[in-house]
């Protein structure tokens, strides 16, 4: 076993929250458990940045465990593959994840879970080209699955004028709530490890980091136990929101900052989630494309909240009967985490490659504040990791001085909501900054 290495004093960035209640003590000690097969599945067409991918089957199509639903649109996209063995039973549309109705394939399984026998046979990463891992991965349908969803072979595949030296995988998990990463690496740490040495090999990149916040020692440990033969660096990281974020991350372990607009390239970086490392993976090992993942169904509501691999397609309802049912009357269904995910107005929206997690609140976690007037205390500028002025560039916003707010950065904004956790005046700063954004795409495209 390789010694425990933890850097003396945990790695981080400047800026940041930590909030009070972290919510992962209700899940974080429980085993992932295989989800039971469903009769019906949901698959979501497109569930990537970019190009939707084009369906490739029809109603009434038999169709085995992996085989292809959908061709990637193009190069920014990612293909679609069967959750399971069974028939196409409609081409229409379900409930998304932004609260509107978006294409779906409705598949009845047949119950017999048959992989399909186009699939192909697993690969040796440490034989294989670098060419052969990277179209691996993209015939995979393998996208960014810590919220992002872009295409994985699309970031493993910068342009030539970018010099890539560091690999850095995500796995700080600093979302509250969340815990289907820290199982992951717990159970299945090898998975990550191999998974981050395809993407060095890719990029011919020696320098692999993993980034794991300290309040997962377990995972920390079960990394380093076996690092050393994959030749991954494990990096502990203080905790603190948004420690997972691109930005902050590749701050936190290279101290390099990548620039205003710019990308994690533009540092020398490639940066993934550990769930993705994972499923990269199986697509070279085993030939499987992404049609699972790991989800947290969690919430102080939730009867027995616990870690799920479970199907692509598998509607949120079916989580919630998994985990028993609620206590009370559920007030918000959130997808992802409390800080950056999407209350869900449908128990019928369907998991998708990036959803790492099920979140139901009760009563006494919904607060209704009344939001007033900034009071200039500066907490929100203290708390943004990206060094914005969160309560003077929403005033211009509110001003509707959206080119001034762009002057001032506010396209440089995550969406991580520190600054409005912060705020002793509830004011409603990420939906301002989300505004402004919106209407300088907006503009942009005239
Ligand atoms: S939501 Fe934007 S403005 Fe607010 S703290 Fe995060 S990065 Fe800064
Ligand atoms: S935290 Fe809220 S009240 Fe304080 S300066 Fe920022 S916007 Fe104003």
């Amino acid at each position: 076993m390789s010694e425990r290495v933890i850097p003396p004093k945990p790695l981080s960035f400047p800026g940041g929250i930590h909030p009070a209640k972290d919510g992962k003590g209700l899940t974080e000690h429980k085993a992932v458990e295989k989800a039971p097969l469903l009769e019906d599945y949901v698959v979501l067409v497109s569930q990537n940045v970019g190009a939707p991918p084009k369906v490739t089957v029809k109603k009434g199509d038999a169709v085995k465990k992996g085989d292809i639903l959908a061709e990637a649109g193009g190069f920014v996209s990612a293909a679609l593959h069967s959750p399971t063995s069974g028939v196409i039973t409609d081409i229409g549309e379900a409930p998304g994840p932004m609260g509107v109705n978006v294409p779906a394939i409705f598949i009845k399984a047949d119950g017999l879970d048959e992989w399909s026998d186009k699939l192909p046979a697993g690969l040796n990463w440490r034989e294989a080209s670098a060419d052969e891992l990277k179209s691996r991965i993209a015939s995979s349908g393998i996208v960014g699955m810590g919220g992002a969803a872009f295409p994985t072979h699309v970031k493993l595949s910068p342009p030539p004028d970018k010099k890539i030296d560091c690999v850095i995988l995500n796995g700080a998990e600093c979302e509250p709530y969340l815990t289907a990463d820290h199982r992951l690496m717990v159970e299945t740490p090898e998975r990550v490890l191999a998974g981050a040495a395809i993407m060095g090999k890719i990029l011919g990149v020696e320098n692999i980091a993993i980034g794991v916040e300290l309040n997962k020692p377990d995972a920390i440990a079960a990394l380093e136990a076996r690092a050393q033969e994959y030749g991954v660096k494990i990096v502990g990281l203080k905790v603190q929101y948004p420690q997972g974020s691109e930005k902050q991350l590749i701050y936190a372990i290279t101290g390099r900052c990548v620039p205003t607009g710019g990308l994690p390239m533009d540092a020398g970086c490639v940066v993934q989630n550990v769930a993705t490392a994972a499923a990269i993976y199986d697509a070279v090992a085993e030939g499987h494309p992404l049609i699972e993942r790991v989800v947290t169904i969690t919430g102080d509501i939730v009867v027995n909240p616990g870690n799920y691999l479970v199907r692509i397609g598998t509607p949120v309802i079916k989580l919630v009967e998994w985990a028993s049912g609620v206590k009370s009357e559920p007030r918000k269904l959130i997808l992802g985490g409390p800080m950056m995910g999407f209350a869900q107005k449908s128990y019928n929206v369907p998991v998708s490659k990036n959803t790492s997690g099920v979140l139901l609140l009760g009563g006494a976690e919904i607060i209704q504040y009344e939001s007033s007037s900034c009071i200039r205390c500066g907490m929100c500028v203290r708390g943004c990791p990206m060094h914005l002025s969160p309560g003077p560039l929403s005033m211009l916003i509110e001003n509707e001085k959206f080119d001034l707010a762009g002057q001032n950065h506010v396209m440089d904004c995550l969406e991580c909501g520190a600054c409005a956790y912060a705020c002793p005046a509830h004011r409603p700063l990420v939906q301002h900054m989300r505004r402004a954004k919106a209407e300088i795409r907006r503009a942009g495209k005239k």
